[in-house]
């Protein structure tokens, strides 16, 4: 060993020593950290299953290549940072030995040119990634930025490391090439044997660059060490586990979001027959009562944006954007943390569990942080601000985009349960909705026996359950779909096609009451419950004693297609649900229905957020509005899809019970909505659910446009195409606002 390898190696050592013994300190921090969280033992549920979904979903990175070029460039990167930790470790034999290199597999060509390939994409990769963070930069003029809210300098850091050691390890190849120590041919490694050629045969050349590499290296991981909530380095270790640990591990990919999380206290379900709030947790009021899997998703974020950027109400300037959110929690969880450690904390009926002793050693800046009340406006100084947490649509969009598995919707429901059930504290206008919910069983207040009236002057009978034993379907006409003017229209067409295409179906009339929907997306899981287990009770009666691929229920509303389908097997109710949609695909393509006549103007489609995205059912709707597009054989036009589509769908803005309380802040969603339909030249707006055809009808007839678009259900498009004769009354046309 030469003077050179001394001092290289020296150093080497040193800078490590102080890198692993900073990052074993924030590793054991931030497991503590999220240890605080609330017990979820059924994250440990069906371990093989997990590691498959975690190995396909990072292996495969089936969510980031969503985005074409950045989710391939970003493979490359996350590929090249595993195999080329190799070399990294290589380079601890270089700074000992200019001629060092890896046991065993160092020296084999095969090694060289795969590390050669990984490292020349991975290059291309980050040089890519790094374009786009900087032309996607918030401070460009004019347009709008996933990474606003973003801490630029950590990602424009964590890219530059990344390209720095990858440049460094051509380096080192090259001075091994211009010392002629190099072991691998040319074709294997064709771009070290090129740098090579530029530089000077310098024997201490190789231990030097190699010191340099790792300086780099455990400089990034100093600066990671000593910022535990630079998630945008971190989640290089923990996407892993948080994927691993997702909600629904066996759902297969493109199935869906899956049902909400059920309240729960100390992991286990909440039974509201014996909760009591003084003993056990009724949703989240302190970042500490989220689960622990909660406390890792905020500690993994990657401060990326996807989910900001398809947020509808970040789109329409409101206060939320889930990775705002997300970033708040996760400052709050590692700010309060030592407080947590040391004992503190509130009990739940708000006392202080620790002694004065025990707090002693806490900084102002800590002991303020833990006063901070999770939900409160800048006055209050509280951590989400009601506004923030108010304006989700629990249109599912963020999950859907994250590439980390954050589950956004889950954790802002849960503080929603606590805000509703303990404080009280919501939007003074759904009030009126959750009366009318416990009151009546719908949240119109509507009379229970007016929930047959769409059945008058049909001209056919709609048995109800019990008159007929035989049926197929027991048709779940939903609360919008039984008083809802425009509604009803949309059940009378879906009633008319099953009948015109010889399917059994029945209602269940009076016993029917609503699914719960907005009552559990408000937050108050006491009223789902109740009207969930009544519903849970008579679908169980009416399907007494039939298999369970015979217990099916065709709905009109995705909300109730949702909850009866997702929600109610939490509550005992299993049931084959489909929406209207697939039901009149189907009897389109068996050709129990036949389209006759097309349906001219041009049409567009709208994707429901509980249809489409959280249950993805995206071609039924289609395949249903192209045949009567094209009815009769006739050539026809193709559905017109607006630039926001499919999985990329703009919610409405009526989900998680925004449809029941104002927007007062920003740009009205509908409105945005109504304009990017308008802008595709469409005569007709169809839509799959009774909430966003109110929505679409409001902001057509604000717009003034009533006379030149038409906001209709899939049903009712059809309609016109297979009975162009339809009964009047059939045909809908945007009623006036208000
Ligand atoms: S669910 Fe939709 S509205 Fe709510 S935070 Fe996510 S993207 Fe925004
Ligand atoms: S998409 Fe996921 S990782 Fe990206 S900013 Fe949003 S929450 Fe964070």
């Amino acid at each position: 060993m030469g003077s050179v390898q001394i001092v290289t190696t020296v150093l080497a050592a040193a800078i490590t020593a102080v890198a692993v013994w900073l990052a074993v300190r924030a590793v054991l921090r931030m497991v503590a950290v999220i240890r605080l969280g609330q017990p979820a033992p059924e994250r440990f549920a069906d371990k093989g299953t997990r590691a498959k979904t975690m190995l396909v979903e990072t292996a495969g990175h089936t969510r980031m290549l969503r985005w074409g070029v950045v989710g391939a460039a970003h493979w490359f990167v996350m590929v090249g940072f595993i195999v080329l930790s190799l070399l990294v470790l290589e380079a601890y034999f270089e700074v000992v030995s200019p001629t060092g290199g890896l046991p065993l597999i160092g020296g084999l060509a095969v090694y060289g040119l795969v590390t050669e390939v990984i490292a020349v994409l991975g290059t291309i990769g980050i040089v890519v990634l790094i374009a786009i963070r900087v032309r996607n930069r918030p401070t460009r003029p004019g347009g709008r930025s996933r990474f606003t809210g973003s801490t630029m300098w950590q990602g424009y850091f964590v890219e530059a490391v990344v390209l720095a050691v990858l440049i460094m390890g051509f380096v080192i190849r090259g001075f091994k090439v211009a010392t002629d120590h190099f072991e691998y041919p040319v074709w294997a490694t064709p771009v070290s044997h090129a740098v090579g050629a530029l530089l000077p045969a310098w024997p201490a050349g190789v231990s030097v660059a190699a010191l340099i590499k790792i300086a780099i290296s455990m400089t990034w991981l100093i600066v990671i060490a000593l910022n535990v909530t630079m998630g945008v380095a971190w989640h290089r270790f923990l996407a892993f586990f948080n994927i691993f640990f997702k909600r629904e591990p066996a759902r297969p990919a493109g199935s869906g979001l899956g049902p909400l999380r059920p309240m729960t206290s100390q992991g286990k379900p909440l039974d509201f027959e014996e909760a009591d709030p003084e003993k056990d947790q009724f949703g989240v009021a302190q970042v500490e009562q989220f689960t622990w899997k909660g406390l890792l998703d905020f500690s993994t974020c990657t401060e990326c944006g996807r989910c900001q950027s398809q947020c509808p109400a970040w789109n329409t300037g409101k206060p939320l954007s889930p990775k705002l959110l997300v970033l708040s929690l996760r400052d709050h969880a590692y700010a309060k943390a030592p407080y947590l450690l040391a004992g503190g904390g509130k009990d739940l009926t708000g006392e202080e569990k620790a002694t004065a002793a025990q707090l002693a050693h806490l900084d102002v800046l800590t002991l303020a942080e833990a006063e901070k009340p999770l939900i409160g406006d800048a006055e209050a100084g509280g951590v989400i601000d009601p506004d923030v947490l108010w304006s989700c649509t629990t249109c599912g969009a963020c999950v859907e985009q994250c590439p980390v598995d954050i589950e956004h919707v889950d954790h802002i429901v849960d503080m929603r349960r606590y805000q509703v059930l303990i404080e009280s504290s919501f939007p003074s206008e759904a009030g009126v909705m959750l009366r009318n919910l416990e009151n009546k069983g719908n949240p119109w207040g509507a009379p229970q026996n007016t929930r047959e009236d769409w059945t008058k002057g049909l001209g056919f009978e709609v048995p109800r359950v019990g008159e007929v034993d035989d049926f197929e379907y027991l048709f779940w006409v939903g609360c919008a779909g039984a008083f809802e003017d425009r509604a009803k229209k949309t059940t009378r067409a879906v009633a008319t096609l099953l009948n015109e295409a010889g399917v059994s179906f029945a209602i269940l009339g009076e016993g029917e009451t609503c699914s719960g929907d907005p009552a559990r997306r408000i937050g108050n899981e006491f009223v789902f419950q109740m009207l969930a287990q009544q519903n849970v009770e008579t679908l169980n009666e009416a399907f007494e004693g039939r298999d369970q691929a015979k217990r099916k229920i065709v709905a009109t509303c995705p909300h109730c297609f949702n909850t009866l389908g997702n929600e109610y097997g939490q509550l005992g109710g299993e049931f084959e649900v489909v929406h209207h949609t697939q039901l009149l695909a189907h009897l389109v393509s068996t050709g129990r229905l036949t389209p006759v006549q097309p349906v001219d103007g041009g049409v567009t489609y709208h994707d429901p957020c509980y249809l489409g995205r959280h249950n993805r059912v995206f071609a039924a709707p289609r395949e249903v509005l192209g045949s009567a597009l094209n009815g009769g054989g006739g050539a026809g036009s193709d559905l017109i899809e607006m630039p926001r589509n499919s999985e990329r769908s703009f919610c409405c803005g009526a989900g998680g019970a925004r449809m029941w309380m104002e927007e007062k802040i920003g740009k009205r969603i509908n409105v945005d909505r109504v304009e990017e339909a308008m802008s595709t030249g469409a005569r007709t707006v169809a839509v799959g659910c009774p909430f966003c055809s109110t929505m679409l009808n409001d902001g057509v007839n604000g717009k003034g446009a009533g006379e030149q678009v038409e906001v209709v259900d899939v049903a009712s498009v059809l309609l016109r195409s297979v009975r162009p004769d339809t009964a009047p009354g059939e045909k809908q046309t945007a009623p006036t606002a208000g």
